[in-house]
């Protein structure tokens, strides 16, 4: 399937052991790859390990950075060397695409000025449904290692019922956690009463969350603020798997003595090999709709 893309560059730049073996899947398949700035795993032959940035990206048509992004100027969050990717752009010679996982105003402006389409990977139903599992084995994962307490029998609240909330709710669910979700769309509170949800809408949220062992966030705004901290179970722990800075008022969270973790990139930290397939299950997709989309 799209034999064309085996004819471009590939570098893939910066990321966590997810990235590695989503190169690695791309290697499997024939891919021309280059890696810099992730880390080493045994599957990954040394040839496609660049040491040196500019090596790396100067010839590339395809440049695929990690799904968590970047910082606001444009530094990758995560990688094994600093790589400012602005910087990088601005050195590559005939970059078609690059793939991120979403893209803010500085890298969009620096891949506009290069001639390069953005794919922002995140926004792709697929890829972030499929990601939503790992991300919810995760959550569990560490509110596991937070408590005293099972999973089973718990009062447990999904704040949002996106791609993410929806996945970790039913799994959840499958753990015999009594579930609560909170959306703002009744429609959504619908469809999580119709799943066996106890549904709560926002601005009830005040009088509901106290009865909570368990508070997962995946809401990319302020939406456990200092005023509803104040009505959390002391004993409670907070999941905030929203993108940094989450949607939690960790300062609040601490004066309250409440224990509250920010938990991004779960995939790449709790199931590396099943993330890294899951992207190269779709990054390919992606960019051939992109090159498509030009002629
Ligand atoms: P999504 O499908 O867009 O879902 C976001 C949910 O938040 C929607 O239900 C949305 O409701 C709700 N929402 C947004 N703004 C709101 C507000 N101001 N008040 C109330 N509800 C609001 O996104 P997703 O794919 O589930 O991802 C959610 C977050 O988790 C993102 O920040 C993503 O980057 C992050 N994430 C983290 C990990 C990890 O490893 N930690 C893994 C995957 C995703 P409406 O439809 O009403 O807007």
């Amino acid at each position: 399937m799209y034999s064309k893309l085996k004819q471009l560059k590939w570098c893939i730049l910066g990321g966590d052991k997810r990235d590695a073996h989503f190169a690695h899947s791309l290697l499997k398949c024939d891919y021309d790859v280059k890696v810099c700035g992730v880390p080493q795993i045994d599957e990954l032959p040394g040839r496609a390990m660049v040491n040196d940035l500019e090596d790396a990206v100067k010839d590339a048509d395809v440049l695929v950075c990690p799904v968590t992004g970047t910082h606001p100027q444009g530094v990758l969050r995560k990688s094994t060397v600093p790589i400012d990717l602005t910087a990088v752009l601005s050195r590559t010679s005939k970059l078609k695409v690059l793939v991120i996982g979403t893209a803010n105003e500085a890298v969009s402006k620096a891949a506009a000025l290069a001639g390069a389409l953005v794919v922002e990977s995140m926004r792709d139903d697929e890829l972030a449904i499929l990601n939503s599992i790992p991300s919810a084995e995760g959550a569990i994962q560490i509110a596991m290692e937070n408590t005293d307490f099972t999973i089973h029998g718990s009062a447990s609240i999904v704040l949002g019922m996106g791609r993410t909330g929806l996945t970790l709710a039913s799994t959840l669910l499958s753990m015999h956690s009594n579930v609560s979700i909170a959306a703002r769309k009744r429609s959504d509170l619908a469809r999580g009463r119709a799943l066996g949800f106890s549904p709560i809408h926002f601005d009830d949220l005040a009088c509901e969350l106290p009865v909570f062992d368990l508070i997962f966030n995946t809401v990319p705004s302020l939406v456990l603020d200092a005023k509803l901290m104040r009505v959390v179970k002391k004993t409670a722990v907070i999941i905030d798997l929203a993108s940094p800075p989450g949607g939690t008022d960790f300062e609040s969270a601490k004066a309250e003595g409440i224990k509250a973790i920010l938990a991004p990139g779960l995939p790449g930290l709790v199931a590396p090999r099943t993330a890294g397939e899951i992207l190269a299950s779709v990054i390919p997709r992606l960019v051939h709709e992109s090159l498509e989309s030009l002629s």
